[in-house]
């Protein structure tokens, strides 16, 4: 018999046991289940990820983590005890090789980032930026980015229940770190989002909105409720998709009879013009798919809502391989109702390094996972060219793979090229993470042909 490169097989969901982690020996069912509960125990700092997992884990381990804090987190800590139970799963802090087993973690690596974690030479490409996609400059209103002719993305607010190491936005989102400060908004919250609401009321030829963050999970329901009324009272909006992370991180938010409630009078009101309302959330990895998870979008879809949608991110020894896609994306489908929908390439911010893959490793993944999901559900991989936007992996224009450049170009023009004659004509670079270059390669960023490393604040 000739073996197939991936065999599905199904796998029920889990929800590890969180009595395993010293801290929370005692926590009830009751108490897991509730959104405040898990709000008020998130892992905001070294002294409470010592608390919850104990001496199990070695003390390098916390020293690591401690210098990253020190010289190259761009995200502060915040990690909901949803989340700090999906790690190393099956182990409890007692057993051996629990702290190789949390090092390897594919959800520790993203959201606990350790300095050892981070390539010694190059831990920031000399390209990359804060807000490397160039949202900010594209806010026709303060949130509001017009990128796409026809789609907008709406900024509410600049702060998650959990913030993740490879955040995009981490110009905007979450608390100062000792290397990077945040932007304010200039704005109070209600000016801005009535601003949002003028510019769409005024710019008809937008009809999807994306209604982020931020993670819309932490503005209060009745304030997330009256905007996306707002945006249902506009004839021109037809899609509006509704950002959270946190539908897997705190899936006991979207669980509470308030979401649910109002999501239930927000598609009412959306079936009834003719408007699709989906939610779109970011899964990494699938030991992040629980059944209180699948609880959480499944009851969102029994509101009305159109769709709830996947778009995770590529990230090295997270999700690195076609098996690990894959095995999420059949989770996603199978049992939490989740449509794969897109793994975009990690952006180019600061410390990113070590997390992103090259062009070439994100097209081999493209490849590799056609043909086992249905076609429906088959996650397209993307990378988001800055002043350009997502694009298929497949559509670059030249690559050169020993510098590791790649060269895209574009059909439409960003907010910010309205009068520019040539933006369709220009070619747009994105670039290969430097160590995964060949020797030449190396040695052409390390001669400094390339920009000076981006100041990180
Ligand atoms: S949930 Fe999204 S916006 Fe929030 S920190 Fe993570 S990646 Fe950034």
């Amino acid at each position: 018999m000739i073996d197939q490169p991936y065999v599905y097989r199904h796998r029920e969901l889990a929800e590890p046991d969180w009595r395993r982690l010293p801290g929370w020996a005692d926590v009830t069912a009751r108490d897991w289940e509730s959104v405040q509960w898990q709000r008020a125990h998130c892992v905001k700092n070294i002294r409470q990820l010592r608390h919850v997992v104990g001496g199990g884990l070695d003390e390098r381990f916390y020293a690591d983590l401690e210098r990253d804090q020190a010289e190259r987190a761009t995200m502060s800590m915040l990690v909901p005890p949803q989340m700090i139970n999906t790690m190393v799963p099956d182990l409890s802090p007692a057993d051996p090789g629990f702290t190789d087993a949390f090092y390897a973690d594919p959800v520790r690596r993203y959201m606990i980032p350790a300095f050892s974690d981070r390539h010694p030479e190059w831990p920031s490409h000399p390209r990359a930026s804060r807000d490397s996609l160039h949202e900010a400059e594209m806010w026709p209103v303060e949130g509001l980015t017009h990128r796409y002719p026809t789609k907008v993305l709406a900024e509410l607010l600049a702060t998650c229940p959990q913030y993740c190491g490879h955040c995009t936005r981490m110009d905007l989102v979450g608390n100062p770190t000792t290397v990077t400060d945040k932007y304010r908004f200039e704005l109070s919250r209600d000016d801005r989002l009535a601003a949002m609401l003028d510019y769409l009321r005024a710019h008809p030829g937008v009809r999807d909105v994306v209604v982020s963050g931020g993670d819309v999970a932490n503005l209060p329901w009745s304030r997330l409720e009256s905007f996306v009324a707002g945006l249902l009272d506009i004839d021109s909006v037809r899609d509006i998709r509704l950002a959270t992370k946190a539908l897997m991180a705190l899936p006991q938010h979207w669980l509470t009879d308030d979401v649910r409630s109002g999501m239930a009078r927000l598609a009412a009101v959306a079936r009834q013009r003719d408007v699709s309302i989906a939610i779109h959330t970011h899964v990494n990895s699938v030991q992040s798919v629980t059944p209180l998870v699948a609880r959480a979008a499944k009851a969102m879809l029994e509101t009305g809502i159109r769709d709830v949608r996947n778009q995770g991110v590529l990230l090295r020894g997270t999700n690195d391989t076609a098996a690990r896609l894959l095995d999420l994306c059949f989770a996603l489908l199978d049992d939490a109702k989740i449509m794969p929908y897109y793994f975009y390439m990690c952006d180019m911010i600061p410390g990113s390094e070590h997390w992103r893959l090259s062009l070439a490793q994100a097209q081999q993944l493209q490849h590799d996972i056609m043909g086992y999901l249905p076609g429906f559900a088959t996650p397209r991989v993307v990378c988001d060219v800055p002043y350009v936007g997502k694009r298929w992996v497949h559509q670059v224009a030249r690559y050169d793979r020993e510098l590791g450049i790649s060269y895209w170009t574009k059909n439409y023009r960003t907010g910010v090229e309205l009068d520019d004659a040539f933006a369709l004509e220009r070619e747009y670079e994105y670039y290969d993470p430097i160590d995964l270059l060949p020797e030449s390669g190396q040695k052409y960023w390390r001669s400094g042909a390339g920009a000076p490393v981006a100041a990180v604040s």
